[in-house]
């Protein structure tokens, strides 16, 4: 069992109330291969939201909040689910603060990508999850 981001598998969770439809996640879910969830919903943010990035460590929102307790809220349970279901692998939005694996967006909200892991992604990677981005 794979855990998968829900904005891939068609869910219209992402910060501006969109999907990210992948047609290849979507067949896993509808196989019953797959768990799809959104950290940020898990960690109690709203629907759209504020678009958020990773600087230093911490998670701020482009109106200047640290919103890094509810990302780190909602990885810890995206954990626990994978830790339920026995995931062994997880496939990701590619760049999301959350999501995101080996490239992210710097804290400028500028476009500029820097290395570096979402927060979803790196709890799941330190837990011994294989983490995958749609983009590989
Ligand atoms: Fe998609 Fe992950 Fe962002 Fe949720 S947190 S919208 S699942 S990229």
């Amino acid at each position: 069992m794979l855990i998968v981001s829900a904005c891939l598998a068609g869910f219209p969770c992402r910060y501006d109330g969109k999907k990210a439809i992948n047609t290849a996640v979507q067949q896993l879910v509808k196989e019953g291969k797959a768990i799809p969830v959104c950290p940020e919903q898990l960690g109690g943010l709203p629907t759209p939201r504020s678009p958020a990035e990773m600087k230093a460590g911490k998670v701020i929102n482009s109106d200047g909040n640290d919103v890094t307790e509810a990302f780190e809220k909602g990885a810890a349970v995206v954990l626990e689910i994978a830790k339920q279901y026995g995931c062994t692998g997880a496939l990701l939005k590619a760049r999301s603060p959350s999501c995101g694996k080996g490239r992210i967006y710097d804290g400028s909200f500028s476009g500029i990508l820097i290395e570096g892991n979402g927060k979803t992604a790196d709890l799941l990677m330190r837990n011994g999850i294989t983490v995958t981005t749609e983009e590989e």
